[in-house]
């Protein structure tokens, strides 16, 4: 099932790069396996994917004891600031990176391995009470914080949209996302120029794409639905 999934994806990424006049060695797609079983992602593996995305540290630690291939792990849910210390070194980004404490508690931990952080900064651009993240208009304050962090560097910015019937209206929050990270890189603040927007997910990757993702998270339709226990 997961290689068929995977063909489908992939067509369909291909189709929205060539819409939107993208190369699509411009676009990383992470496979989002929380919830499922490593075979699931061996069998992701054995169709080429090296890149998945975790959203909780347990289960992301846990996976890597099992399959030590090289892969790029990437941390993709709200992250407790005590549970830092234990990606040190582990994952390729951070996506998630929703509060100046956390950005903080990040640079101490890393700082304490003398290793650098690769994150994004999430930002809740349709408002959501229920979600983590930046508000669009805080956000450029708090990157000029980060930016003065030595042990972290930021990459880009990432969104969580809303979950909609029609990704259609989630196009707007991806254009607004993209707008943001132009504006904010033409002020040429010291140690920011972020290159990476993490947007779109099963339901709307190809309208993120068209908008200038350069990572979509897909778990279900690769995956499968989930069931959470
Ligand atoms: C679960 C999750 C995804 C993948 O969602 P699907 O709709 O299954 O593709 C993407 N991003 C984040 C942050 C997630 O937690």
């Amino acid at each position: 099932m997961v290689t068929e999934n995977l063909k489908a994806v992939e067509e369909k990424i291909e189709a929205a790069c060539a819409r939107a006049g993208r190369g699509r060695d411009e676009v990383t797609l992470i496979a989002v396996s929380k919830t499922k079983p490593v075979e699931m992602m061996q069998e992701a593996m054995s169709a080429g994917i090296v890149t998945f995305g975790e959203n909780k540290v347990q289960e992301l630690t846990k996976k890597q004891q099992i399959l030590t291939e090289p892969l790029n792990w990437h941390l993709i849910g709200h992250l407790q600031r005590n549970k830092v210390k234990q990606i040190v070194g582990k994952v390729e980004r951070i996506h998630s990176v929703d509060s100046l404490r956390l950005a903080n508690q990040i640079q101490n931990d890393f700082e304490k391995q003398n290793l650098t952080a690769d994150i994004l900064i999430e930002v809740n651009m349709a408002k959501e009470e229920s979600k983590f993240g930046f508000m669009p208009e805080e956000t450029e304050d708090a990157l000029r914080e980060i930016a003065t962090f030595p042990n972290v560097l930021v990459r880009g910015l990432m969104t969580i949209a809303p979950f909609v019937e029609n990704p259609e209206d989630n196009r707007i929050h991806f254009r607004n996302l993209h707008k943001l990270l132009v504006d904010i890189n033409s002020k040429n603040i010291d140690n920011i120029s972020m290159n990476e927007l993490s947007m779109g997910m099963t339901g709307d990757y190809e309208v993120a794409i068209e908008e200038g993702a350069t990572y979509v998270r897909v778990g279900t339709g690769i995956f499968g639905s989930r069931q959470y226990i």
